[in-house]
């Protein structure tokens, strides 16, 4: 290993890795900013694990000629002379055109900026080593800001390693410092620390594992010395990811339960016994009966309840929510429900108060919707303890929602929801109450072990009895007539219809447009004058909304265009066709909750996915995989797969806090099961991390202790 230099006069702190990033040579104030702040690199540790993305290959030269759009190379290296030079362009404008040949072909140099400088250091007739990222224009090979070192510059040039990392930058950055900036500022640091770098783990630990040093790690993470080196290099650093995740939530985890502090639901009384035995709608599936068990013998454990309910669109979650409430009810204690949108509250609002008509128990509505009047009255019912179950939507987070004796909390469709609006939660009450997490989301166990911790899992595996699978098929806007006629069919037959458009943030506007020309081709190409079409999206007022809602739901109306505000949760039965336009633009969870709309009474039920002509394969496959199969838990698995790690790391990084370099919880399956073993082994004999031998590891947990993620984690 090169292990070199040490600048002691740095060591201001205890680990050189905590040191100022600004004094290292070629960083500066300005530059030490600049990384600040774009990259969130503040020490040389930051600085250090800041990983590259990809390497290239430095000791590969290619002929120009080779070198084609079709060969798909990101950064090429060859070996050519300068035959003229240009400029083109004025003021800020203004570009510099270098002309570079070999045996086999012609490039093109260009620079915008720091004109002056390569213009004073390129010389015509000379022979470069070129390094850059390629580019074409009308097939001729193209490299903006290259990187240019004479031949005999790049043979006494001594790399540290013949791969060279590409970082993550942004283009700030890249600006700043130019096309070798990073690499060279990742250099000096390493010759700041080399030999200096503490490791955190244990050798008991790195024995077991199989880890490497964490200073070999980081050398051959930026300099591999080898494919098999950089292969334990990023085992080593994603697995001290995983751990220092790990430790925290096997702490908490530790830490619920030795609280044993949870509510005592005891009793079960007369709302759910009442409920059960004579105002039930239908039979329980048996699935639906195992979760209410599994949830009764929580809630008389002593330990606060911690549970995901994972149940497919359909599958009857809404009434294990509702019967688990009673069960809170019967034991003196509120319960309250949160939604993610405005409609589906209001549903449940309706749904519940509906089925407890009669039996005396309270039931409260509360969103951003509300009147302020009701708002009073409804805010004055929870701090009295009169109103006993509460339905809403975020409005339930904001501080001046107090319960009188908050005890249990459901949150329905839980993935519509940020960490810390769940989070915020159960901090209303001094002791905690249980927690019943609903998502259709179907969440493979490991990931939704590191996402919330150790969460108990309950699956309802069964849908209602009579269901008949929906049948999805793909159409392409040529059979759009064809369309048409299919829906007059079904509304013949006294079906209800509902088409769907997509809306993303991006392009609301247009959106939007779509939206309503789609309505107004419906009212027109159904010049049927006793069939009603609704229209419901996020523009509308609420009141105008509930109106369209409720004519869809009454059966006034016999169509709903709408956006996917109707994603989740929206119940009703006599539906049976979901039209989705653009379906390609959507993701193939959302594609499956929309069709979870439908298929909810006993009639053969449909999905029909519109799209254009021009699909992307990623499109295409997502649009295959919904007309094979209704199974979420497959098209969970599918989509996994084909959003690839980045857009779920990011999902994760974003939405849990977690700041997570180089590992994938969703990839990194078998790391993260040997992490949480080893994070359980060592809180068993050290339960504090304060041995001495185990300081790196507090440490380690320190630096992961995210924020919200960990709160949602221990749930108290
Ligand atoms: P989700 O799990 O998607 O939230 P819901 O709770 O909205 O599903 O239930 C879907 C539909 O199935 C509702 O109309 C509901 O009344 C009905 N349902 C729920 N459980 C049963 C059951 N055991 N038997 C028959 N229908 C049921
Ligand atoms: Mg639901």
């Amino acid at each position: 290993m090169h292990c070199s230099r040490l600048f002691v006069s740095l060591t201001l702190v205890e680990n050189p890795l905590d040191n100022d990033i600004q004094f290292v040579p070629g960083v500066g104030e300005m530059r030490a900013r600049a990384l600040k702040h774009e990259l969130g690199i503040h020490t040389l540790g930051d600085m250090l694990r800041h990983y590259p993305f990809r390497y290239i290959d430095r000791t590969r030269i290619y002929p120009i000629a080779e070198i084609t759009d079709a060969a798909g190379l990101a950064y090429v290296q060859f070996r050519a002379r300068i035959t003229s030079i240009s400029y083109a362009g004025e003021g800020r404008r203004r570009r510099f055109y270098a002309y570079a040949q070999d045996a086999t072909g012609q490039a093109e140099l260009v620079w915008f900026q720091g004109i002056k400088w390569i213009e004073k250091k390129i010389e015509v007739g000379r022979e470069y080593l070129v390094f850059g990222r390629a580019t074409f224009y009308r097939s001729l090979l193209q490299l903006a800001h290259p990187e240019l070192e004479t031949i005999e510059q790049a043979l006494s040039r001594k790399a540290e390693s013949g791969m060279q990392g590409i970082y993550p930058s942004t283009e700030k950055i890249g600006n700043l410092l130019g096309a070798k900036g990073m690499y060279q500022i990742i250099c000096n640091t390493w010759r700041l620390v080399a030999g200096r770098i503490p490791d955190p783990l244990p050798d008991a630990i790195r024995t077991q594992y199989g880890l490497i040093p964490l200073c070999d790690a980081l050398y051959n993470i930026h300099f591999p010395q080898s494919a098999e080196a950089l292969r334990q290099a990023q085992y080593r650093l994603k697995f001290d990811e995983l751990f220092g995740i790990q430790l925290n939530i096997q702490r908490h985890r530790t830490a619920r339960l030795s609280k044993n502090d949870g509510f005592l639901f005891k009793r079960v009384g007369d709302a759910f016994n009442a409920f059960y035995n004579e105002r039930l709608p239908f039979p329980l599936t048996g699935a639906q009966k195992r979760v209410i068990r599994e949830i009764r013998q929580d809630t008389v454990s002593g330990f606060q309840m911690n549970r995901l309910l994972q149940g497919d669109v359909g599958s009857g979650k809404t009434m294990v929510a509702l019967m688990s409430m009673l069960l809170a009810v019967d034991n003196g204690y509120q319960a309250c429900m949160m939604a993610p949108t405005e409609i589906l509250a209001r549903q449940h609002y309706a749904t519940f108060r509906k089925l407890l008509e009669g039996t005396g128990i309270t039931v409260g509505i509360l969103t951003g919707a509300s009147k302020s009047r009701e708002r009073r009255d409804t805010l004055a019912g929870i701090a009295s303890g009169e109103t006993q179950l509460l339905i809403g939507t975020h409005a339930l987070i904001e501080d001046r929602v107090q319960f009188a004796n908050l005890g249990f909390v459901v949150i329905d469709e839980q993935h519509r929801f940020g960490v810390e609006q769940r989070a915020r939660l159960w901090t209303k009450n001094a002791q905690p109450p249980h927690i019943l997490v609903m998502t259709a989301t179907p969440i493979p166990r490991t990931l939704a072990m590191t996402l919330y911790g150790d969460l108990d899992v309950s699956v309802i595996d069964e849908l209602p009895p009579g269901r008949r699978p929906i049948r999805t098929v793909h159409y392409t806007d040529a059979a759009r007539l064809r369309l048409f006629g299919f829906l007059r069919q079904e509304i013949r037959k006294g079906r209800q219809i509902y088409i769907v458009y997509p809306l993303i943030k991006e392009s609301e506007a247009m959106d939007y447009k779509d939206l309503t020309d789609g309505y107004e081709a419906i009212s027109r190409d159904f010049p049927l004058p006793e069939y009603v079409t609704a229209i419901c999206h996020g523009r509308m007022k609420p009141a105008d909304k509930e109106e369209s809602m409720r004519q869809f739901k009454s059966g006034e109306a016999q169509i709903l265009v709408a956006t996917s505000v109707i994603e989740v949760g929206v119940d009703v039965p006599n539906a049976t066709v979901m039209v989705i336009e653009s379906a390609e633009r959507f993701g193939l969870s959302q594609l499956h909750q929309l069709r979870g709309r439908v298929g909810r009474g006993g009639e053969q039920s449909y999905c029909i996915l519109m799209s254009g002509e021009k699909l992307s394969r990623e499109a295409r496959a997502r649009l295959d995989a919904m007309c094979e199969t209704n199974d979420g838990f497959r098209l969970a698995e599918l989509d996994l797969k084909l959003r690839g790690a980045g857009d779920i790391n990011g999902t994760l990084q974003s939405g849990m806090g977690f700041d997570l370099k180089i590992a994938n919880p969703t990839l990194d399956v078998q790391i993260l099961t040997v992490t949480r073993e080893a994070a359980i082994g060592i809180l068993s004999v050290d339960p504090a991390l304060d041995r001495p031998e185990h300081r790196g590891l507090e440490e380690l947990r320190k630096r992961y202790a995210g924020n919200d993620a960990i709160d949602f984690s221990r749930i108290s």
